[in-house]
């Protein structure tokens, strides 16, 4: 009863499987996911180095289903846990993929040939996918997925596999599983800004959020890179940020920081202004957060590039015959400024996400006041949950970005091969 289980395969889980495995533990990754990689595998590039987010994380995907001691479950959820550390035993379903995972080669014919088209929340909305998929085309494992809500039973996928991998009835399985000691790497869901109306998000096209623009900007995104106005398909020539949404803000419930958003709009507006210098850029903020390695170096390439900081919120995004409008107080000289842009981008924040609570509350774990999972103690056992045995890892706990993520699974990791080594 070596074992470790982790659930949730973002760049946490990822890490805290490749970190447990090579210290010759036997790892079950649950992912729920038809793919492993979680919201990195979304982003185009990432701060402050801009690397491109899926050439330094596909790498480490494919490490974990190559990996000898690692036991991936995709499409799947763990239903119950018992037991306790050192003895933890998890019911683990795998829901129905409708495609025999040991046969399909991921050639794609049957996506192709495919009739049905849908929206693809991989693509956070902006792009579509078929009824038969792969979430993206560097998806781990590399096989695809039967959405059986869409499929209208054409039967052409069928015709056209010649390995017969597409099965027309599939069922759940249900596994047990043992294992000493669990990571919880559930990770985070946006904040909605349909719930703050007066941003017009949802009711106006060209209201977006920052996950939404780094689909655009992305060149295997819907739009091949090329950043379009969803109304017009125009590309925008006058962009603004909105930062703070759905953090830092008491009024509803969310008074805590999401860490990343700074950083993910000054990212994404270095970014356009290097291919793009004639648009303009602006970001409306409260205060900047520049706090990690070469991040404050990183905002002033953005100022040195031509990007607008202003220091004032708008509180709402109006639709006029103008096209959008936003007003805000600049607050450093009580300047009222008014702007039409082509494009807003609502920097959106981190939130728990409900399966992290649903987990929480199967495991008996403590959760936090912001609704994330409580840690023992926050400057000496940050990854220690209030039950023996059982870990959490990356943005679960709190807003992280990927460093912080990775640095905390590597704890969480060891840990937990601590666990299982004392009772093997
Ligand atoms: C717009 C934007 C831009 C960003 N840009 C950057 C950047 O440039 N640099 C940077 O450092 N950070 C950036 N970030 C932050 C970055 O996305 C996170 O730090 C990181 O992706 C968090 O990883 P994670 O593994 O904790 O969570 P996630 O990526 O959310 O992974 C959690 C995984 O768990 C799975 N899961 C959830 N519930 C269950 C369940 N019940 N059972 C099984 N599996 C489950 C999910 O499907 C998912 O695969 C950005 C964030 C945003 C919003």
């Amino acid at each position: 009863m070596t074992d470790v289980l982790i659930i949730g395969g973002g760049v946490a889980g990822i890490e805290a499987a490749l970190k447990t495995a090579d210290n010759g533990i036997h790892v079950h990754l649950v992912e729920r996911e038809p793919s492993i990689g979680g919201r990195m595998s979304q982003l185009d590039k990432t701060f402050p180095t801009n690397d491109c987010s899926m050439c330094i994380l596909s790498p480490k995907m494919v490490d974990v289903v190559r990996h000898p001691l690692i036991t991936v479950y995709t499409c799947s959820e763990v239903t119950d846990v018992t037991g306790e550390k050192g003895n933890f035993i998890a019911t683990i379903r795998k829901n129905p993929r409708y495609i025999d995972e040991d046969i399909c080669n991921g050639c794609g014919d049957c996506i192709e040939i495919c009739p049905v088209e849908v929206y693809n929340r991989y693509d956070a909305g902006m792009g579509i996918r078929k009824a038969i998929y792969k979430p993206h085309p560097q998806a781990v494992p590399d096989i695809v997925v039967k959405d059986e809500e869409h499929c209208i039973e054409c039967g052409l996928c069928y015709d056209v596999c010649g390995l017969n991998a597409i099965k027309k009835e599939d069922t759940p399985r249900v596994i047990t599983i043992h294992a000493s000691a669990i990571i919880l790497a559930t990770g985070y869901q946006v904040f909605n800004p349909e719930t703050r109306p007066a941003l017009n998000y949802k009711t106006h096209p060209d209201v977006i959020t920052g996950i939404e623009l780094e689909r655009l900007i992305n060149a295997s995104g819907p739009t091949k890179g090329i950043i379009k106005c969803p109304s017009s398909g125009k590309e925008p020539e006058n962009i603004a940020f909105i930062q703070c949404v759905g953090s830092r803000n008491m009024a509803i419930g969310r008074p805590y920081c999401s860490c990343v958003c700074c950083m993910a709009a000054i990212k994404n507006s270095i970014l356009i202004r290097e291919k793009h210098p004639e648009t303009s850029l602006t970001i409306f903020y409260i205060d900047i957060r520049t706090y990690g390695k070469g991040y404050e170096e990183y905002y002033n390439r953005a100022i040195s590039l031509g990007v607008k900081f202003i220091r004032g919120l708008p509180s709402e995004v109006t639709i006029g015959r103008e096209g959008l409008t936003i007003v805000a107080e600049n607050t450093e000289n009580g300047e009222i400024i008014t702007m039409h842009p082509d494009l807003v981008v609502l920097s959106a924040g981190m939130e728990p996400s409900g399966t992290t609570f649903r987990m929480a509350e199967m495991l008996g774990i403590d959760i936090d006041l912001n609704g994330f999972v409580a840690v023992k103690n926050e400057a000496l056992d940050p990854v220690a949950t209030s039950i023996p045995g059982i870990y959490v890892a990356g943005t679960a706990t709190a807003p992280k970005d990927i460093p912080d993520c990775v640095a905390f699974a590597g704890a969480a990791a060891l840990r937990a091969v601590t666990d299982a080594r004392k009772v093997s």
